[in-house]
């Protein structure tokens, strides 16, 4: 058993809390303050932290959390110069035992150099941090179109029912973009008929799972490099 509480934090960020078995995570902590919040009122204490990327919005509560609970911090071995006080610097394919579950770690290069992803295979979750967001893929700040559609590829193998938690709310204007593209797309106007009801009222839009980005996420649906880095162009002036 995995279970997740979604933390809001920062703009558009979340962050995630994790818990199997006693043994307590937090996934991306971009600010300290909201997620020491939630834990008090969950009666949670953290065991390790999850970072899958260098960005301020993913690691800025690091150092507040380390100060106030004995954890540990799992993150990218490329990335020890950019993120401190790493305790498990993790490579692809490796695995993480976490309480009753055991996490795969993805190397997905692309919005970053050294960005993983921590695949729950068992709980069917997947904590994508900026790679794959619901209807939208994260900008190639440090890799190339290549990497971010072969990160796809890799997503597109797993289970139709694995649920993804992402690093931010992305989800409308990410939809608005999909439809630009793939206009007549049923599966994606009635989804966004959804989301704009969700956001309407201020409702988290996550998670969402890899059978929902394989019907409306246009980044999942290309089917080439070419039509892939096509679209992430396009998002880019979007
Ligand atoms: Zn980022």
């Amino acid at each position: 058993m995995l279970n997740v509480t979604l933390v809001p934090v920062l703009d558009d960020n979340y962050a995630y809390i994790l818990e199997s078995n006693n043994q307590v995570g937090v996934v991306d902590a971009g600010d300290a303050v909201p997620v020491i919040h939630k834990l008090d009122e969950l009666n949670l204490t953290p065991d390790v932290i999850f970072n899958t990327h260098h960005h301020g919005d993913h690691i800025a509560g690091n150092d507040a959390l380390l100060e106030k609970y004995d954890c540990d911090i799992i993150a990218p071995a490329y990335e020890t110069e950019r993120i401190l006080n790493i305790h498990h610097a993790v490579k692809d394919g490796d695995i993480f035992n976490f309480g009753d579950e055991k996490a795969t770690i993805i190397h997905t290069a692309g919005h970053t150099t050294g960005h993983v992803c921590f695949w729950f295979k068992k709980a069917k979750v997947l904590f994508s941090g900026d790679t794959i967001f619901a209807m939208g893929c994260g900008r190639l700040f440090e890799g190339t179109p290549k990497e971010m559609f072969n990160n796809f590829q890799k997503f597109n193998a797993m289970p139709d029912e694995t649920k993804i938690y992402c690093g931010h709310e992305y989800t409308q204007t990410n939809g608005n973009f999909c439809l630009t593209v793939d206009a007549n797309n049923q599966d994606l106007i009635d989804r966004m008929k959804e989301v704009d009801i969700f956001r309407q009222e201020s409702q988290p839009t996550i998670p969402t799972t890899i059978g929902q980005e394989k019907k409306t996420n246009i980044f999942m649906r290309a089917k080439t490099i070419e039509e892939f880095t096509h679209y992430r162009s396009l998002r880019d002036k979007f």
